[in-house]
């Protein structure tokens, strides 16, 4: 297992719509495995294949109780709606309320290619969105109106600037 490098806004492949996961097993476990150690090693409850680089449809999660590896995941259903904050690793955590649904229904593999589906409310629903949406060259910010997002991002390069 290795920690890889986080990606970080506006790195291209953040913005590249992911390429189906398409071979299952050793290999790809073991890329999760560093996805994993990857996440907990920043602290993160999510952390998809585009954050280390990988344009590939794969995220994984540990968040409220649900621990998961998603291979070319959908959003098949959602219900209501939550006002929260957000925040992204490859965005310096700055935190943002985003708009999403409340209740979510996620369709995806597992590592071995097998197909599930599992819902999720609140925090972990909102986890099952950001991380899809990764997958699909898609930040949280994206979700924000221009003036906040500009906001984000000039407090995320300024913060860079000082590392
Ligand atoms: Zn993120």
């Amino acid at each position: 297992m290795a920690i890889r490098k986080i990606t970080e806004y506006p790195e291209k492949v953040l913005a590249e719509m992911g390429k189906p996961v398409t071979e299952f097993g050793e290999e790809l476990e073991a890329l999760c495995a560093d996805m994993y150690e990857t996440m907990y090693d920043a602290e993160g409850v999510g952390l998809a294949a585009p954050q280390i680089g990988l344009n590939l449809r794969l995220f994984v999660m540990d968040c409220e109780g649900i621990k998961l590896i998603a291979a070319n995941p959908e959003i098949v259903g959602t219900e209501g709606e939550q006002s929260s904050p957000e925040g992204c690793l490859s965005v310096g955590k700055f935190p943002a309320v985003v708009v999403r649904p409340n209740k979510v229904r996620l369709k995806a593999q597992n590592e071995k290619g097998e197909w599930f589906e599992r819902e999720a409310e609140g925090y972990a629903a909102r986890c099952f969105l950001h991380e899809t949406d990764h997958c699909d060259g898609k930040l949280f910010i994206d979700h924000l109106p221009k003036m906040r997002r500009d906001m984000l991002v000039k407090k995320f390069q300024k913060e860079k600037r000082l590392r």
